[in-house]
């Protein structure tokens, strides 16, 4: 008789079925697949004889139930033994093997027996099959309950025991048997003694449950937090509950009280309704849950989003790590946290943060390479649990040391292919793994982290460096305030001694100046004209020393403020004409032809100092003649937009092209120079410059090369009428 009950049955094989080759497939430790895989075949078994013990006619009904109750010892005796065996494979030892295979022999004889466990079966035609029990029945109920307990207390003592990856299939298998197994017992052994028969097959479908966790738990290979489960599973039905009442509800009111709406449109509504509102009443029961069933688990969304808020209001590096560490700690309840940082050049970690490992004092861990490409380079986080099976010798020290701190997962602080740290955290309070779920938030913390920790670093480093600088600026600028003091000390003690020494030295040689030309003029009787040659050389030696007393002068009080300017308007002709006069018979003897271009016409007037002007030809003319030893000197005048041009050519040393920039500068003189003319001294040039620029007026030299003649002019702007 196939019903829809026998058909549920049947599918239910099919299911444990896909379990076993589930299980088959993936399992990996051999003793623990096989005594599993006799768990499920015995409770498909089992099934299969409720199947047939529903099906058969009156006369062999006793017989399948008997059949029946003796099948189901087996997936109870199964999964005590597993119970056993789970996780190491250990067998149970000879004499409880013994006891347990001889209570449950004993067991299944009695079911055997007429009588004494079951009486008789009795059918009422539609209903479930009404077994009358022997008065051993109780002995079968204690047996079923008392290896299935027995089961699940040696389940509980082995997770109190077990830690990692083995506590969390453990705590997987244990819910599975409680919920599974357990509430089994309800439908297929209470009631039934009760003589409610109408669920009696539910126990087979409850399986369901222990089978799938246990062999969830057999060969998952990172688990998902079962309160996790229980958390999306308690919200689900919950929320549909909460639609499908109300909605039943109406549905009938509607029916029974306003028969005029056609029912169609009403469940269709209905439906239309119940599908709009379940996101919001599943988000509503998700709070509810978070608050508080399931407060200990964190959410994940609120963890990274008051991470980045976190994260993005400081730049101080110390404040990155108490955030993170204190962030993690506080949603995975872990027993420690800390942060690493990789020394590029020493290729070591570096102890940055540590709230709880106990390092023994250690602050610098060399970092394993394979490890590195393995894990750390790829984004992926170490779970030292996880690599507790791996037994190479690469790894093996770096394996022993995290767990000797207790560090349980290593997650990579990674920006773009650089590595710059380590987050670690030691195992959760709970002794649950770090799931699926936490390595993922983990990723995101990494890679938060990472960026905030590179800019807070950058930002540190930059700041050191600018007080760094400031402090380096600071000091240079004081060594040369210093120097500058220093300098200004001794330019002031030169410009003291300079004016002294040239006032002291001018009124003497005015007064030779004054006596020479006396006795050159006859005024002390006539001169041999040997005497008279002698003589002029004295005085125009004199001239030259008078100048440079003048410029030396001149520049003293250029350099304290004190030159002053009396401004005339008056030809430049004229001061030409008189210097060039007052030098005519010295050049001549020195046997230089000397040329004045004087110009025809009258040129316009300029406005200067004449004696400084006067200054600057005389300072123009004495250069060329010293530095000429054959040839000629030519003097010209010209206007030129709105200047007269004074030009002084001469036919002399000349200028190489590198030192024509230099020539004006204070106490510049041409390379080589020195030899041609020991005494120069650099200033005449100088103080023509300080001159003709304070006239407003420009000042240039000219030179073909070494060897081949200068040219040196000034100009100095028209007087507009
Ligand atoms: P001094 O003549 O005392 O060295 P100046 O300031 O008058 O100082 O001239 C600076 C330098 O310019 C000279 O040393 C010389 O090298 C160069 N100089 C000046 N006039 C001439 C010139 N007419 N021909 C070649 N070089 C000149």
């Amino acid at each position: 008789m196939l019903d829809t009950i026998n058909l549920i049955l049947l599918s239910n094989i099919v299911i444990y079925l896909g379990f076993a080759g589930f299980l088959f497939k993936r399992g990996k430790k051999k003793a623990v697949v096989n005594s599993y895989l006799f768990v499920i075949f015995s409770a498909i078994f089992w099934t299969t004889a409720m199947i047939i013990f529903r099906s058969m006619p009156q006369s062999s009904s006793l017989f399948w139930c008997k059949v029946l109750y003796v099948v189901a010892i087996f997936p109870s005796y199964g999964l005590y033994l597993f119970s056993q065996v789970f996780p190491y494979g250990e067998l149970p030892k000879i004499k409880q093997t013994a006891w347990t295979v001889i209570v449950s022999l004993t067991i299944a004889i009695l079911v055997v027996l007429p009588g004494l466990i079951i009486k008789r079966v009795d059918i009422h035609p539609g209903l479930e099959k009404v077994i009358i029990w022997g008065n051993l029945y109780f002995l079968y109920f204690l047996y079923i309950s008392g290896i299935i307990g027995y089961g699940l207390i040696t389940l509980l003592r082995k997770y109190f025991k077990e830690s990692g990856i083995v506590r969390a299939q453990l705590k997987y298998i244990f819910w599975g048997y409680f919920f599974g197994s357990g509430m089994a017992m309800f439908p297929n052994l209470l009631l039934p003694w009760m003589g409610i028969f109408k669920i009696n097959w539910m126990g087979q479908i409850l399986g369901i449950i222990t089978i799938a966790l246990t062999v969830y738990a057999i060969i998952a290979h990172r688990f998902m937090d079962i309160k996790l489960v229980l958390r999306k599973t308690s919200v689900f039905t919950a929320s549909i509950i909460t639609i499908i009442i109300p909605a039943l509800f109406f549905d009938y009111l509607v029916r029974n009280y306003f028969t005029e709406i056609p029912s169609n449109i009403v469940t269709f509504s209905v439906i239309i309704l119940a599908v709009l509102i379940f996101p919001s009443i599943k988000n509503y029961y998700y709070r509810l849950a978070n608050k508080y069933f399931f407060s200990s688990l964190y959410d994940a969304r609120q963890v990274i989003a008051e991470l980045s808020e976190k994260l993005r209001s400081t730049l101080d590096i110390s404040m990155i790590y108490d955030f993170v560490s204190g962030m993690l700690t506080n949603a995975f309840h872990a027993k420690a946290a800390g942060i690493l940082t990789l020394d590029e050049t020493s290729k070591k970690y570096v102890t940055r943060h540590n709230a709880g490992f106990a390092t023994g004092g250690q602050n610098k861990f060399a970092g394993n390479k394979f490890l590195h490409e393995e894990y750390i380079s790829k984004n992926r986080s170490i779970v030292a649990e996880e690599l507790k099976s791996d037994k190479r010798p690469e790894t093996a020290a770096t394996m022993e040391l995290l767990n000797k701190m207790g560090v349980e997962v290593l997650t990579p602080l990674n920006i773009k292919d650089k590595t710059i740290g380590l987050i670690a955290l030691g195992p959760k309070e709970s002794g649950d793994m770090y799931n699926d779920e936490d390595l993922q938030v983990l990723e995101i913390v990494g890679a938060q982290t990472a960026i905030a920790m590179e800019n807070a670093l950058l930002y540190d480093e930059t700041r050191k460096f600018n007080i760094n600088l400031k402090r380096e600026v600071e000091r240079a600028t004081r060594d040369l305030r210093n120097a500058n003091d220093q300098l200004k000390k001794l330019d002031q003690a030169k410009s003291d001694f300079i004016s002294i020494a040239s006032h002291q030295l001018r009124t003497p040689l005015t007064v030779i100046k004054g006596y020479v030309s006396m006795i050159l003029e006859g005024n002390f009787g006539d001169l041999s004209p040997a005497e008279k040659d002698s003589l002029e050389i004295v005085f125009q030696s004199n001239e030259r020393l008078i100048r440079l007393v003048e410029n030396l002068l001149n520049i003293s009080r250029i350099e304290s403020g004190r030159l002053q300017y009396s401004l005339a308007t008056v030809p430049l002709e004229k001061i030409t004409d008189s210097v060039v006069e007052e030098l005519t018979n010295y050049i001549k003897k020195n046997g230089l032809k000397f040329i004045y271009k004087k110009p025809t016409a009258p040129l316009p007037l300029v406005k200067i100092d004449e004696e400084k002007i006067r200054q600057v030809v005389l300072n123009l003319i004495d250069n060329a003649a010293k530095y000429t030893k054959q040839g000629s000197i030519t003097v010209s005048l010209k206007k030129a937009d709105g200047n007269i041009v004074f030009t002084v050519s001469d036919s002399g040393i000349g200028i190489k092209p590198e030192d024509l920039p230099n020539l004006f500068k204070k106490f510049s003189r041409g390379t080589g120079t020195s030899l041609v003319h020991t005494e120069g001294t650099g200033l005449g040039l100088y103080v023509a410059r300080m001159m003709i620029e304070a006239h407003n007026g420009m000042i240039w030299a000219e030179s073909d090369g070494e060897g081949r003649g200068s040219r040196f002019s000034f100009s100095l702007p028209v007087v507009s009428s």
